[in-house]
């Protein structure tokens, strides 16, 4: 292993893509010289952009996403106290955005595989006090939308979705979105969308958008009236511009990630205990994230080793998604509460993911770079001294 960082500038996890500053510039003037700096036309017209790449009727575009989940929560009658099932391996802003409206996450096991909520799991811990079910497209890999619908209709409870992840992704050949009684988008700065700041809560039902819609603002309807609680959760003409901008970008980002997959792939074949996570077969796939497992009985060493040694060589991976939510407090020092029932898949893969950097500043020989360092890593392990020396 090189003595100094293989790279002179960090590599980053989410680093983000902005489009073209001249475009988000003028943007910002038109908003400037209009004088309308939020919830103006910039964000109605992202909107409808949103609607069309998600193939929805309705978008309601938010502050961020953690506040959009709250609105779809409440908008569809799930009130504090309730119970919602939700996945155990996500980012925690899923299980927060629930506890923070006084709804109860209870967190189900994941499919090893996918990453993400089944319905045989998901119907182990229904109970009678279950109001509603949360999935998320981890790594923006879809849900099995379908059969979870079946589920909770069957139940007929509300099936949300935490689609932070999951824009320009796809599920039975339709863009995810359009499943469940809504859907919410992120485009946190470090999402491959972005709009500095933002969200998107996305649906078929003209009813339940119009709630949300006045939710989101304080509870104003259409008409003028108040009509309902409401928070304040716009977005601004700022970040809107920001967004567009960076839709503009979105497919070149897609096919770049797209490409880096099939590098890290290749980079990677072979090295023991470490796969690349793949995408869902049949299915478009944003390629957002690039995760790999490092299954340490395999490698001879542990992800968390891996983690250290990349970011010597100035390679800033990070743990999506370590630890799980059922680990982290409050949750963990109420397990009769939020976690009924054993999650082994969910901890397996916490102890085990690591996203590494992808996007389009990322080319083949970084990560060329980046697999040798790994591989050199777990080649070590198996070889305690090699050459009579201990490895960076
Ligand atoms: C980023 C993220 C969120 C939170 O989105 P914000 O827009 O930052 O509030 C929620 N869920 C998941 C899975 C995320 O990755």
């Amino acid at each position: 292993m090189p003595e100094l960082p293989m790279f002179d500038e960090p590599l980053h996890v989410g680093r983000p893509n902005i489009g073209d500053p001249g475009e988000l510039r003028k943007r910002i003037d038109d908003a400037l010289t209009s004088r309308w700096l939020t919830a103006g036309p910039m964000v109605k017209e992202f909107e409808e952009r949103i609607a069309e790449l998600a193939g929805t009727a309705h978008c309601v575009a938010t502050c961020n996403a953690t506040v959009g989940i709250q609105l779809a929560a409440r908008a569809c009658g799930i009130e504090p106290g309730d119970e919602v099932i939700m996945p155990a391996f996500t980012w925690v802003a899923t299980a927060h955005a629930l506890s923070w409206i006084g709804v109860v996450p209870v967190f189900c096991d994941v499919d090893e595989e996918s990453a993400n909520l089944v319905p045989e799991a998901v119907e182990k811990v229904i109970t009678p006090a279950t109001r509603g079910i949360l999935g998320v497209h981890v790594f923006g890999r879809p849900c099995p939308a379908g059969p979870l619908a079946e589920l909770a209709d069957r139940y007929d409870v509300p099936l949300l979705f935490d689609a932070a992840h999951a824009i320009g992704s796809t599920y039975r050949g339709r863009p995810l979105g359009g499943f469940g009684a809504a859907e919410v988008f992120s485009f946190h700065a470090t999402k491959f969308l972005n709009s500095f700041e933002g969200g998107a809560v996305v649906t078929d039902d003209a009813d339940l958008a119009a709630t949300v819609r006045a939710m989101r603002n304080f509870g104003i309807t259409e008409d003028g009236t108040v009509a309902t609680v409401g928070t304040n959760a716009k977005m601004t003409e700022g970040a809107a511009a920001m967004g567009l901008t960076s839709l503009g970008v979105m497919e070149t980002v897609m096919d770049a990630n797209r490409v880096n997959h099939e590098c890290y792939t290749e980079g990677l074949a072979g090295v023991p205990g470490v796969v690349v996570r793949s995408q869902e077969p049949g299915e478009r796939a944003n390629h957002q994230y690039l995760v790999i497992e490092i299954d340490a009985s395999v490698a001879g060493v542990h992800r968390d080793r891996v983690h250290e040694v990349l970011g010597r060589q100035n390679v800033l991976s990070r743990r999506y998604f370590y630890p799980a939510c059922h680990q982290v407090e409050p949750y963990r020092s109420n397990p009769e509460r939020h976690a009924p029932q054993s999650l082994p898949n969910s901890e397996a893969l916490a102890d085990r993911v690591l996203a590494l950097p992808t996007g389009p500043t990322i080319g083949a020989s970084d990560i060329a770079d980046i697999c040798t360092i790994i591989r050199l890593t777990v080649e070590a392990a198996g070889d305690p001294a090699p050459h009579g020396t201990t490895t960076g």
